[in-house]
This record gives structure tokens, sequence and C-alpha cells, in this order.
């Protein structure tokens, strides 16, 4: 896979491993700038993975292969040096932030205060700016609320590139609706989304979509199609355990 100017990352060739397991072996991607992608796979084939490697998280270094953003190859710098170049990450499973409100967690982010932006980003994940400035970003709000909080504060940031792990699962998460209202006003201001999910209704919201499986990309192209042959792994996954049943005496 060549190296373009069309594209605003591209992976090649990315083999990671977690406690001497393989879980990435050999992944290669493109990204094109300004597209909304969805990356869907079955649970345990390595989205979260790839998000924490793309983001440089500690204990995910790549044992071979690369990763190049904007023209430059990436694969060497640090979180903190990407989240410089204007990639972020919205975790699957978001951190708490123990004695700071949700209006100071939105803002930390911003080379200056802007509490308009603030405003926006809250209305943007569909919680109402009343309620929650003054709330506190701990254990207080609930799972979805937390996931919505962490979105708008990627939203705040006017990312390049933002990674969306599993926005839509767990309880009281976002809806398809609202996911799809915040991606397309991310899009419209310039971001490329990367939208990881195990659901394949997501590839609805998207320009191109890929299929992980077993740590590899299968498949690339028009979503429909890529949503079909999920579908198809979809089936045999759901068959598996039923065929080892059938044959146990
Ligand atoms: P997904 O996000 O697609 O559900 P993950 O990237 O979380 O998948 O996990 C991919 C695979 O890697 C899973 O089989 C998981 O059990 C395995 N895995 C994740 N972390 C570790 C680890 N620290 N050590 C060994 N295996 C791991
Ligand atoms: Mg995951």
């Amino acid at each position: 896979m060549g190296i373009t100017n069309a594209h605003l990352l591209n992976i090649i060739d990315l083999h990671v491993c977690r406690d001497g397991a393989e879980i990435l072996n050999g992944v290669n991607l493109a990204i094109t700038r300004g597209s909304i992608h969805a990356l869907l796979g079955l649970n345990g084939s390595g989205k979260s993975t790839l998000a924490y490697t793309l983001m440089g998280s500690a204990g995910y270094t790549p044992q071979r292969g690369e990763i190049w953003f904007d023209g430059e190859n990436i694969t060497h710098l640090s979180l903190y040096e990407r989240a410089l170049r204007g990639i972020t990450l919205a975790w699957q499973e978001p951190a708490r932030f123990e004695g700071l409100t949700v209006e100071r967690y939105l803002g930390f982010g911003l080379p200056q205060p802007d509490p308009k932006r603030v405003l926006t980003a809250l209305e943007a994940v569909a919680l109402t700016p009343e309620t929650y400035l003054r709330r506190y970003a701990d254990e207080s709000l609930s799972g979805g609320e937390r996931k919505r909080v962490e979105l708008a504060s990627i939203f705040c940031l006017r990312p390049r590139l933002a990674i969306l792990d599993e926005p839509d699962s767990g309880i009281d998460a976002l809806s398809l609706s609202d996911i799809s209202q915040l991606i397309h006003r991310m899009a419209e201001e310039g971001t490329t989304v990367l939208l990881i999910s195990h659901r394949d209704e997501v590839v609805a919201l998207a320009d191109h979509a890929s299929l992980l499986c077993g740590g590899q990309i299968v498949a690339t192209g028009e979503p429909e199609r890529i949503c079909r042959r999920y579908a198809g792994a979809l089936q045999k996954s759901k068959a598996g355990p039923k065929q080892a049943v059938g044959v146990q005496p």
C-alpha cells in the first residue's frame, strides 16, 4: 500500500503483542482525509488494541510495522507528541477525574478559555449544559454520561483525527442518531473520524469501512459491502459454539 497525500493516516504491516500474545498481526489500513471511516470487528478482534497503538499508549509499542500521520512517520512518537499533532482517542472505558467539574474537564485541553465552545460540545453530545457543567467528572456520572463527556472533550479540541472506540456501547450511551449528529459536526469542522464498533449499524454513518478479523484487516471498501462481510463473520461466530456443542458426546 503506497503512502499518498489523500490519506491522513497510513498503517502498514502493524504487529502488536500483549503479554506474549500477538493481537495485531499485520494490520494495513489507510484513512482518507476528511472521511468518516468505520472499523468493524467482533469482540476480541483487536479493535481497542489498534486504537491504543495508534494513540501511542504505554505498553502498545509495535513489534513491526509503521504508522504514518499526515506524511510523517509517527511510529516512535509518544502519546503526548501524537496529541500535539491532533490525534485524539475516546476510550471505550472513559477515565474518571475526581474533583474536576465537567466544565473544567472540557476546558482543559483548550489553548485559551472558551466557554462557548464548551457549551457547544455539551450540546453536541446531547447533555444539557445547565445540568452538567457543574457536575463532577467522577463516579457520580453514569457510564453513559462519562462517555458523552469524553466525546464532548474530544469535540472541544477540534482534533485532526478522532478515534472513537465504541461510542455506541454501554447502557445509556449515545443513540445512533446522536452519534451521527456528533461525527457529522466533527467532519464539518475538518476532523477525520475513525469510528470503531462491533455494531454493523454504524457503517450507515461512514464513507468507508473496514473489517478487522483476528488482528488483520480482511476487507476495506464501500460500507454496504463491508457490512455484508461482517454479517457473514457474525453468523460464523454464532455458529461456532453451537457446532462445538454438537460434537460433544
Ligand atoms: P476488541 O476491542 O476488538 O474487543 P481488544 O483489542 O480489546 O479487542 O482485544 C483483542 C484480543 O487481545 C482479545 O482476545 C483480548 O483477550 C486480547 N488481549 C487484550 N489485552 C491483552 C493482554 N494484556 N494480554 C493478553 N491478551 C490481551
Ligand atoms: Mg474494544
